[in-house]
């Protein structure tokens, strides 16, 4: 990784920038949880397939709340017994190295980031641990303890109904996380910050997302623009990412999995800082 070196080694000696880490589903899949899109991630109801795309939409909620939420709440139980992986525990090291230069934006929904204790972390897509009014009547808040997680198979009680509903309005709560259907915003998907932070960023390092959703790629893209530095970290290589890049004088690929390359980038970092000048 000697041209990788060059590269760091003039960002964190010259540079005042942020070194900012965009993460994906790749990340969380080496921790077993499934990636939205694939197979996976599709949601069987009785004999009804369900695609991500059809059923993960505010659409879909408005008219099958109860089914909704029993998927959420089996996802809820994946969540829970889903364990870190040495990608998200080399993320939480290279922020205490870097301290206020390291931002992380993640498309992830799980939490395994903070469960590390990475600190400085912007979910784009929302968080599954924690829920708002889905009229808007409030602020969102920590997942309720009254709600238990479910088995695939369990249908929710009456009393699990009546918990899942706004204390303030009556109105159904809904997850805290972007559906299909809407839109980003800076309230609770950190849309401005994240251009901010991409405005102000030396090197995009770019995680395991093949980009497929709108504010990942318009991140890359504005730092693309910039001329600064883009590192995919990503063992497959035909992604979108891949496609949009190609050809930048600024790109440098990484064709290894999140939890073998961070642990090595983290490494590699620690030595260019404890370097004597
Ligand atoms: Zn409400």
């Amino acid at each position: 990784m000697k041209e990788l070196k060059e590269i760091l080694n003039t960002v964190l000696k010259e540079k005042k920038g942020y070194l900012t880490f965009l993460t994906g589903a790749g990340v969380s899949a080496e921790s077993g949880l499934p990636t939205y899109r694939s197979v996976d991630g599709i949601w069987i109801k009785g004999t009804k397939y369900h695609r991500p795309e059809e059923f993960g939409t505010y659409k879909y909620f408005s008219q099958n709340q109860e089914e909704v939420w029993q998927y959420n709440l089996f996802w809820k139980k994946m969540i829970e017994e889903a364990k870190p992986n040495p990608g998200h525990m080399a993320l939480a090291e290279i922020e205490k190295l870097l301290g206020d230069r390291f931002r992380l934006i993640t498309q992830n929904v799980d939490g395994l980031h903070q469960e590390v204790g990475t600190e400085n972390v912007y979910e784009i897509h929302g968080s599954k641990h924690k829920v708002r009014c889905s009229q808007e009547c409030s602020e969102p808040f920590d997942f309720p303890e009254n709600i238990p997680s479910k088995e695939y198979t369990e249908d929710l009680t009456p009393e699990d109904i009546d918990n899942l509903k706004c204390r303030k309005c009556g109105n159904w709560l809904r997850p805290n996380t972007l559906w299909f259907d809407e839109s980003y915003n800076e309230k609770n998907y950190y849309f401005d910050t994240a251009y901010d932070i991409a405005d102000h960023t030396d090197i995009l390092f770019v995680i395991g997302t093949s980009g497929s959703t709108a504010l990942p790629v318009g991140i890359v893209e504005t730092v693309k623009i910039s001329a600064k530095w883009i590192i995919l970290i990503n063992p497959e290589t035909e992604t979108y990412f891949d496609y949009i890049l190609k050809g930048s004088k600024t790109l440098y690929s990484i064709q290894e999995s999140s939890s073998k390359a961070l642990p090595e980038l983290k490494a590699l970092i620690e030595e260019i800082l404890n370097k004597k000048e």
